[in-house]
């Protein structure tokens, strides 16, 4: 099984760079080739409101294949339709990295296209992103208001022209989404998810999460995706799909995670929207880490649970006996504990669900 390298902090240029180092990346570009990085620029919005691509996992991305002999490196993107890709590369501040590292910014609305035989059909796919040496798919972990969740695989969308993201929603999204995930099947993916957003792909709810992770199976990634939002396979069916059409391995456990460090090393949960709030009214955090907070807020929003039990979360609950739920290991002395350092969404859902 692909092992799932993961790191927690708030430096995207950092947590990248140790990312690539850990899992030997540069063994996946072939000799003398090119890579082209493929972020989450789905509008003109900032990364910290939880829509779009650190600017800092560019540049630990450029940092790291520059220094292990890349010359050819580019940035490729295309916003949705109705949004112009160089206004959002300019808001989330790619203009300045590109500049910086004198690196080019490619624009797919304006790329030419190939037909590629998938699953369901032919698709047209941009050529920058086919003809790519290495292709690193950069999404945000993050919600949708149609497809529940997008990651991985749903991020590869940005590789087709605007006609083709169009028919894309006249086929209701799921089966193309798979069909052009095991089409092309990308090698490298880092998954941004300090802090996207819960259900809006546009961004505007972020939930501090302070995480990425790494691996090089796009299926294998989403369904990790899932279970961090405590998601059930079937709500999002495109990533079981795609799984069907060979794009790659859906099941994950532990063993294939690598953590490069410990979730206590992430910043505490810095900003709290009005939704989070009103979520965690009956929630006791003391010290909690923003990994493990994140879990909670997720599954009290998957759930829909009016939440009348007292829930306690956090370091500062360490040794002592807690009348209710307790969330991570930290808590175990409370009546019931979630047990994990996180525990994901997933479980912690669960539990919210046996105490109804
Ligand atoms: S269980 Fe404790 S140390 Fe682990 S993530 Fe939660 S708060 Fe942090």
């Amino acid at each position: 099984m692909a092992k799932i390298y993961q790191i927690y902090g708030q430096d995207a240029h950092e947590m990248t760079v140790k990312l690539l180092e850990a899992s030997d990346a540069i063994r996946l570009v072939p000799s003398g080739g090119s890579v082209a990085l493929k972020p989450n620029l789905v509008i003109a919005g900032t990364p910290e409101s939880g829509s779009t691509t650190h600017a800092g996992v560019l540049s630990g991305c450029i940092s790291y294949f520059r220094d292990h002999g890349v010359e050819d490196i580019s940035v490729i993107e295309g916003s949705w339709v109705g949004d112009e890709t160089m206004r959002a590369m300019r808001r989330a501040g790619y203009d300045q990295v590109c500049r910086k590292y004198g690196v080019p910014f490619y624009d797919l609305k304006k790329d030419q296209t190939r037909p590629v035989q998938t699953a369901i059909g032919k698709i047209d796919v941009c050529c920058r992103a086919l003809d790519a040496g290495l292709l690193v798919d950069l999404p945000v972990l993050k919600g949708h208001c149609q497809t529940v969740m997008t990651c991985a695989l749903k991020n590869l969308k940005g590789c087709l022209p605007d006609r083709e993201k169009r028919r894309f929603h006249a086929m209701g999204l799921q089966k193309p989404i798979a069909a052009l995930g095991a089409a092309l099947k990308p090698r490298l993916i880092v998954v941004d998810s300090i802090c996207g957003d819960l259900d809006f792909e546009e961004g505007g709810t972020p939930v501090q999460t302070n995480r990425m992770y790494l691996g090089t199976d796009a299926v294998q990634l989403d369904a990790y995706g899932l279970s961090l939002m405590g998601l059930m396979p079937e709500e999002v069916p495109y990533v079981g799909l795609c799984e069907q059409f060979g794009g790659g391995k859906a099941s994950w456990t532990e063993d294939d995670l690598v953590l490069l460090n410990e979730p206590s090393e992430a910043a505490p949960y810095p900003r709290r929207s009005g939704t989070v709030v009103s979520l965690t009214r009956n929630v006791h955090e003391n010290q909690a880490c923003s990994a493990c907070f994140a879990s909670l807020v997720r599954a009290l929003y998957t759930t829909r649970l009016g939440q009348k039990e007292d829930i306690y979360i956090g370091q500062g609950w360490k040794g002592q006996k807690l009348d209710g739920l307790g969330i991570g290991k930290c808590c175990r002395g409370a009546e019931t504990c979630v047990m994990g350092c996180p525990p994901t969404a997933e479980k912690v859902a669960q539990a919210l669900q046996e105490i109804r």
